[in-house]
């Protein structure tokens, strides 16, 4: 009788709140009981229990009503948050606080985190600041501001970085706090592997006793449906007790195809911020501090200021990338025993540079340049040497050859039909410059951006 009643009534529900409301907060329900005037109810969390009850009760009363039965009031227990004792959490009294118990001495199945992520190693620009500081944020203040604090951004720009930081920073400044991080890959192989195991309850009781739950490319469990599920569940118990989450992705909660839409409503509620793509100003910094501690592995080896110019300028991909061809620089440097030079870059890093080209063009390098300088196109590829085209020639086949990946016979013939040592002294000539003329360093740069807008 008591069933076939909450089938009506939730036939009811259904049409009034619409199925998506429905599905996140209507089915979750589990009518137990009804005593008296009171309709009992057993729901995954205390926040559902809550939220239900603000913004359904009046329809539930109602739909108790249509099928004869007068409800005054409603009452939600969690079967796995409470006590025994204490198994019953009404939701218009106040009671629900601290049933939420931390289960210390349990273990926790976190992934290890990479000594070199941290803070002090994370290199900060204009693209990252707001990612860095709201990183910041939560690894230094205890309160809990934003929730979740949601991360997202292309490939490579730091994202598990700044996640390792935080829980690295909290560690510091609280080595009891229990900190669990774990890809979204790992939180789907523990739920299936406790659904194998009939372990759920286990599950549960984990997830639910940390106090910072770091969620890596959650973007992996869109479209699986049950692991969907059940982290909602846990996100929504760690909310409601004020416990810290963390989540990143590969792009903003809302466009994360596959991904429920209570999910992503969710994700969204507390502060999301994304990584930008990589300027070269970062890409630049982030070489710096890196050849400072690569020069310590590599005492011999020496890579000046030019050469992290071009790979600046040149790799934009990701950082990965980025760290990944300085590495294989300064190997290549100590197996070949030479100086590091642009040519020995460019070899070295061909396949790299070439899938990072930007398509600039020799042409339009001419072009920008004589415009620049006032000049004819023709008479950057003049024989003329006088030494107002000669400059804006050099500075031309400077950009060339950092700026495309053509050969230095090629730039030569691109220019009159010039020798490749021609431009080998052009570029040797304006990268000496760039360090003692201050105009012909803000020129070419203000050039270089150009092309590269
Ligand atoms: P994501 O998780 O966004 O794909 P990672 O955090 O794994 O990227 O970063 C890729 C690599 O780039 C890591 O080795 C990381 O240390 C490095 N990296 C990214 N951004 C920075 C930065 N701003 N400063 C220093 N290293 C960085
Ligand atoms: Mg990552």
């Amino acid at each position: 009788m008591l069933e076939q009643q909450w089938v009506n009534i939730c036939t009811y529900l259904e049409k009034e709140v619409g199925p998506s409301a429905y599905k996140s907060w209507i089915i979750p329900l589990k009518l137990y009981e009804i005593e008296g005037s009171v309709a009992k109810f057993e729901v995954p969390t205390v926040f559902i229990g809550n939220w239900v009850s603000r913004n359904y009760g009046q329809k539930i009363y109602d739909g108790f009503k249509k099928q004869g039965v007068i409800i005054e009031r409603l009452e939600f227990t969690t079967p796995i948050l409470t006590k025994p004792d204490d198994k019953t959490i009404s939701v218009t009294t106040e009671s629900q606080e601290k049933t939420f118990e931390n289960k210390v001495g349990v273990s926790l199945p976190s992934s290890p985190l990479d000594s070199r992520f941290t803070f002090s190693n994370f290199v900060v620009g204009r693209p990252n600041e707001l990612a860095h500081a709201a990183a910041r944020r939560v690894a230094e203040t205890s309160a809990v501001t934003f929730n979740p604090l949601f991360l997202y951004g292309g490939v490579g720009l730091g994202k598990t970085h700044l996640m390792h930081a935080i829980a690295w920073e909290t560690k510091n400044r609280n080595p009891n706090a229990r900190m669990l991080y774990l890809s979204a890959e790992q939180f789907m192989y523990r739920f299936v592997q406790a659904l194998r195991f009939k372990d759920m309850h286990g599950f549960k009781e984990l997830f639910r006793s940390v106090d910072m739950l770091m969620v890596d490319d959650v973007q992996f469990i869109a479209g699986k449906e049950s692991t969907q599920d059940e982290f909602f569940h846990t996100f929504n118990a760690l909310v409601e007790h004020g416990k810290q989450i963390v989540i990143s992705g590969d792009r903003a909660p809302g466009e994360i195809d596959g991904l429920e839409d209570r999910i992503k409503s969710r994700l969204a509620w507390g502060l999301v911020v994304d990584l930008h793509p990589t300027d070269y100003e970062l890409r630049l910094g982030i070489l710096q501090s890196k050849v400072e501690v690569q020069s310590k592995l590599h005492p011999g080896i020496f890579i000046d200021s030019g050469i992290l110019e071009f790979l600046a300028h040149r790799i934009s991909s990701n950082v990965r990338v980025l760290e990944g061809s300085l590495t294989r620089l300064y190997a290549y440097a100590s197996l070949v025993g030479r100086k590091v030079d642009i040519d020995m870059a460019q070899e070295c890093l061909a396949d790299i540079l070439r899938i990072s080209e930007r398509k600039v063009t020799i042409d339009e390098i001419i072009r920008k340049v004589s415009d620049h300088y006032n000049l004819r196109m023709s008479d950057m590829i003049s024989a003329r040497r006088s030494r107002v085209i000669a400059r804006p020639r050099q500075v031309a086949m400077f950009l060339a050859k950092t700026l495309t990946s053509k050969s230095l016979p090629e730039i030569g013939r691109r220019f009159g039909g010039r020798d490749h040592t021609t431009v080998i002294h052009a570029v040797k000539k304006i990268e000496d410059l760039k360090h003692k003329d201050l105009q012909i360093a803000e020129e070419v740069e203000i050039l270089r951006r150009m092309l590269e807008a």
